[in-house]
């Protein structure tokens, strides 16, 4: 295919993940899966890491390859058609990797980041709790300092990974004061350490990713744990959001890819009325539809990944792939079922389970409406700027343009309601 996008260096490491995609994925691993025969893929971890495809955007030193984000999202697409629990797996090295790397000390880049790049140790990642999701900032576990430890008692709900992790980036409340945004900090927590991992979810796709309750009770770790500045948890947070919603955006992307292909052969080949179902324009113009938002979605990654290489505030960019991603996902999975018929309703083909899969990722990882709510707020501060630069000339008072002898309920409405009292 002829791909303006990349680059030949990443059109390379695409073919290459997608070899070792094709050729060292046990397939019946994923049954095992999702059969519920199998809790955490550790197998496959450690082969991603062994070929050295974990958190390719990291510095060689510490187990990456030096390469950019775009490199790194088209691997996770490419990883993607085989759903979201190995898509999962395959993505956590680069979330928690992300906070440890920016934020960490160079003994927590020796002992966390460079083992989970390759492979050898698995990290779980804990902001959700039963009491907030969506509202991170009001985490309630609490990690209180005395002496040189910190003492955590909570519980975070959903840690992806959490059956299988050897350790945990969670994220408690170290300030009863500050306001939300300034009372948060991070902390790696040792599994050993005395961490209980209670319940692992059932859930209704993306089974085998070990989504685990952890609860911390009295739990107490040293000092030297506490990841980037006491109660700069939002730093991390803010940094973390990054790999964690683009890799969403991403897996999505290649779970649709999948269905895609599979409905594309089905259709060429499945005949209905005296010919194959392609030719019917019901059929086709879905498959337009699907290869056209599919397409789209991967430019807005791109877009947001090249962002992501300059260093500067990507959010609304990461935002806005997240929530058209996933949606443009789960559409392609779902109309690929559609065309399949009946057959893709049965698990003769993956296209079921991808469609269980599919429907996590517009909830995961920030929701789609709380997506939304960060890409208009950027969009409002970006119009309403005061930045020159940022102008176009659609001013209400345009030169020539027609004048309106109506009111413009704009400004402060006590000017036209004055206030009685
Ligand atoms: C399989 C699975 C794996 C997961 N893995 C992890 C993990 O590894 N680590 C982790 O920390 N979390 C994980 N999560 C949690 C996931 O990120 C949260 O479920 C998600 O962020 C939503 O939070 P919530 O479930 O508490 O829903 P809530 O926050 O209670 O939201 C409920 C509904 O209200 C909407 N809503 C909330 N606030 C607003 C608002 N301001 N405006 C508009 N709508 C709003 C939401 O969009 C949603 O539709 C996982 C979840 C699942 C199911």
């Amino acid at each position: 295919m002829f791909d303006v996008l990349l680059s030949e260096e990443e059109k390379k490491l695409r073919d290459e993940v997608r070899a070792f995609v094709r050729d060292k994925v046990d397939r019946t691993l994923i049954l095992k899966m999702d059969s519920k025969d199998k809790e955490y893929p550790s197998e496959f971890v450690k082969a991603a890491g062994k070929e050295n495809l974990l958190g390719l955007r990291f510095p060689k030193k510490y187990g990456g390859r030096g390469l950019g984000w775009v490199s790194e999202m088209l691997a996770v697409e490419e990883v993607g058609v085989l759903g979201i629990a190995l898509d999962c797996a395959y993505s956590l090295p680069s979330i928690i990797g992300e906070g440890i790397e920016k934020f960490g000390t160079e003994e927590q880049k020796i002992n966390y980041l460079l083992p989970t790049l390759q492979g050898t140790k698995i990290g779980g990642e804990g902001l959700t709790e039963p009491r907030s999701g969506s509202d991170f900032f009001g985490t309630i576990t609490t990690a209180v300092k005395e002496n040189d430890t910190f003492i955590l008692n909570g519980e975070k709900r959903f840690v992806a990974g959490g059956v299988g992790a050897d350790y945990f980036l969670i994220y408690a409340k170290t300030s009863f004061e500050a306001k939300p945004h300034e009372s948060l900090s991070a902390f790696l927590i040792d599994r050993d350490d005395g961490v209980r991992v209670e319940e692992e979810y059932e859930l209704m796709g993306c089974r085998g990713m070990g989504a685990a309750r952890i609860v911390m009770e009295n739990l107490a770790i040293p000092e030297a744990n506490l990841l980037g500045k006491l109660n700069g948890g939002s730093d991390v947070f803010n940094a973390m959001m990054v790999p964690e919603r683009l890799t969403s955006a991403s897996g999505a992307v290649g779970m649709g890819v999948a269905a895609l292909e599979i409905a594309v052969r089905y259709a060429h080949k499945r005949e209905a009325f005296g010919r194959a179902i392609r030719r019917f324009e019901g059929i086709s113009f879905k498959v337009a539809d699907c290869a056209t938002e599919l397409d789209a979605a991967r430019g807005l990654i791109y877009r947001a990944a090249k962002v992501a290489d300059t260093g500067e505030w990507c959010r609304k960019e990461v935002s806005q792939a997240k929530t058209f991603c996933t949606e443009a996902g789960f559409q392609a999975v779902s109309e690929a079922m559609q065309i399949l018929g009946g057959i893709g309703y049965t698990d003769v083909y993956p296209i079921e389970r991808l469609f269980r899969d599919a429907r996590l990722a517009t909830i995961w990882t920030g929701s789609n409406e709380v997506q939304r709510l960060i890409v208009q707020n950027e969009v409002f501060k970006e119009i309403l700027s005061e930045d020159r630069s940022l102008k176009r000339d659609v001013e209400l008072d345009t030169p020539g343009a027609h004048k309106t002898t109506e009111k413009v309920y704009t400004e402060d409405p006590k000017k036209y309601y004055p206030d009685k009292s």
